[in-house]
């Protein structure tokens, strides 16, 4: 990859490193000089050693504790080979040696060892105190304050433009939405003057959110690569660190070469990790440091206006309900890219991607392998082409085989399952026929929009599944059919579990919840029980704040109102179930059919959605 990884002052790093790495060296020789020398020379028998002193053909002996190393005589006296041997309690070896006039001592001869023993007793010192006064000169030198040890500067890294292999969005695939919406920020970073010309501000913050290893990181690189802009990148985590003050003090620093470099991409990966909300610390006090981190980053963001430098953060997190809502302010992270898991097609092309770097086999079938893993990020798709290819490579084959993918899913998949959310068969099952109850029913009944999509690929943080439906016009006023249908449409999954499987399953509380709500509405807001008649039974105004969920508070009524209104809305969620089941009775064989045929694309959407729904039959009374 074309990317230069520029710390605060490379050649320092580097001198230091080499400084460290010899002392490390020598320190390491001196533990092990004993073991060394011993290694040495060449061990000899005792007796040898004895016959050679008695012939007169050593030079020099030097007795120790445990060995005895002596030199032969050469020419050349000083250099001869030198033995050792194991020493005898030997009494008469002294004496042995003076009459043969050899040179003794009872240490080795000092010519030996006084190099060694001083290089790995004052050297490493040496170098330690060397690399202290590189810290110091380095210190006072414009370090700034943080310069003896260096501790607060910003380890963010830099991706600098590559000429080379510099990522783009061609190699992100399968999160085609969340790349509309970069494609914008590419166009600030390239001509920023385009847009602050005619006074529009430019976007400051870009919150990824997604589960992991669906692409985040790779598609903040790609903005980067896109523009041609520096990247800077440090996770969250690594701000939280042992020192208190450390995590602001880098923020600032990493803005401060930001703003240096600008236009640029400031990318915070893991921004849960300092963006936790304030609020949620709990009892023990929270945490300062991470608090102070978060407010130097709020800080840091306010803190650069649209005109002087083009500074774009791009942060990720796979748990946004955890970020400090003051992140999410306007001029913050105000705008929010959701890059989900991707579809049967998504993860055919993020499967091409990934085996153009392996030698594919003739019977590879990537949209099969597609087909095949739902709920399979971009990263384990990339994990999965590798461990095929580590099989290929096991079972000595020439290039990747089927067969080696079908191995491979199994292994990738036994391991997805224990850390996330892959749906079972019988879950997936389940989940097909819940989203094609949905669609049926809304084909048949009015005042839901156009049935579009029905997926059953688990998107974001909440649904297994779901039924897009959009609006053929807008709508601003509801009659009573209308809304029994919608009604009737979000009981229409748990009615098609019921008929299936005559079972239900927890996954539609969310469905009865809307649904129940929207029966009060009408009894208690619209007036349109015949019970209790055109009577607003809830307080009118709250409506506006309270936005279109929940139902408001309910004027004081009397028991009898309270109960009868409870019977109401309880009649309205019932008929609209009755509805519902009829028509996925009398229409058994088209839903058996529309969901085999979901479970096997895992998505329907368009003409072929529309062709299919048309054969839904309206319920004959019989
Ligand atoms: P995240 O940041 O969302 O956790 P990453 O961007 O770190 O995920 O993805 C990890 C790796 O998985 C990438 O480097 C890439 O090889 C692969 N990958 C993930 N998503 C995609 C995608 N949409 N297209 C192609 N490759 C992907
Ligand atoms: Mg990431
Ligand atoms: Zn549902």
């Amino acid at each position: 990859m074309a990317i230069k990884e520029q710390p605060k002052s490379p050649r320092f790093r580097i001198i230091a490193n080499i400084l460290l790495a010899v002392s490390g060296l020598f320190l390491l020789l001196n533990l092990f000089l004993p073991g060394l020398f011993a290694s040495g020379p060449t061990g000899v028998p005792y007796s040898l050693f004895i016959h050679q002193v008695q012939e007169g053909e050593v030079n020099r002996v030097s007795v120790g504790q445990n060995q005895i190393l002596y030199q032969l005589k050469t020419e050349n006296a000083e250099s001869g080979p030198v033995f050792a041997t194991t020493p005898i309690f030997d009494l008469e070896l002294p004496k042995l040696l003076e009459q043969k006039g050899v040179e003794f001592a009872a240490t080795p001869p000092p010519k030996n060892t006084w190099f060694t023993t001083l290089l790995s007793w004052v050297i490493p010192p040496l170098i330690f105190i060397g690399i202290w006064q590189f810290f110091l000169a380095r210190g006072g030198g414009g370090g700034g304050p943080q310069g003896a040890l260096s501790i607060g500067k910003s380890k963010a890294k830099v991706y600098v433009e590559g000429e080379s292999a510099k990522i783009t969005f061609a190699d992100v695939a399968g999160v085609e939405e969340a790349k509309t919406e970069l494609v914008e920020i590419v166009d600030f970073l390239k001509t920023p003057a385009r847009f602050t010309q005619i006074g529009a501000r430019i976007p400051k913050g870009v919150l990824l959110v997604g589960p992991p290893g669906t692409g985040k990181t790779l598609l903040a690189k790609a903005v980067a690569g896109e523009a041609g802009v520096p990247f800077f990148s440090i996770s969250g985590s690594e701000f939280v660190e042992l020192f208190v003050g450390v995590g602001s003090s880098r923020v600032r620093d990493l803005f401060e070469q930001a703003k240096k470099q600008a236009p640029c991409i400031v990318f915070i990966d893991e921004l849960d990790a300092i963006g936790k909300s304030r609020s949620s610390n709990g009892f023990y006090g929270g945490n300062d440091e991470r608090e102070q981190t978060l407010n130097q980053l709020l800080t840091e963001m306010d803190g650069f206006a649209a005109g002087d430098a083009t500074v774009i953060v791009l942060a990720a997190t796979n748990r946004p309900e955890t970020l400090d809502p003051a992140l999410l302010r306007p001029g913050r992270f105000d705008r929010q890219v959701l890059v989900d898991r991707p579809d049967l097609s998504g993860r055919e092309a993020i499967l091409k991607i990934h085996a153009q770097k392996v030698k594919l086999g003739d019977d590879v079938n990537l949209k099969a392998i597609a087909t095949r893993t739902p709920g399979f990020a971009g990263a384990d798709l990339a994990n999965l082409v590798n461990e095929a290819a580590l099989l290929a490579a096991r079972n000595l084959r020439q290039s990747v085989a089927q067969e080696d993918f079908a191995e491979a899913i199994e292994r990738v998949v036994a391991g997805l399952e224990k850390k996330s959310r892959v749906m079972n068969e019988t879950e997936k099952k389940i989940v097909a026929y819940h989203e094609v109850g949905h669609a049926m029913v809304g084909a048949l009944t009015t005042g839901n929009g156009r049935v579009e999509k029905i997926s059953i690929i688990p998107r974001g943080m909440a649904a297994l599944g779901y039924t897009l439906q959009l609006p053929t016009e807008d709508r601003f006023l509801m009659n009573e059919a209308e809304l029994r249908g919608q009604i009737a449409t979000l009981l229409g999954g748990r009615s098609a579990e019921e008929i299936v499987f005559n079972s239900i399953t927890t996954g539609a509380s969310n469905d009865l919840q809307r649904a129940t709500d929207l029966a009060e509405r009408m009894v208690t807001a619209y007036g349109m029980s015949k019970v209790l008649g055109p009577l607003a039974y809830q307080q009118g105004q709250q409506a506006m704040f309270l936005g279109n969920g929940g139902a408001n508070p309910r004027r004081a009524v009397s028991e009898d109102t309270s109960k009868a209104i409870d019977s109401e809305v309880k009649e309205i969620v019932e008929t609209a179930h009755e509805q519902a089941l009829e028509i996925l009775r009398q229409n058994r064989d088209l839903l058996e059919a529309i969901a085999t045929q979901l479970l096997e694309t895992e998505v329907i959407e368009g003409e072929k959605l529309h062709d299919l729904l048309s054969q839904v039959k309206p319920v004959t009374n019989s």
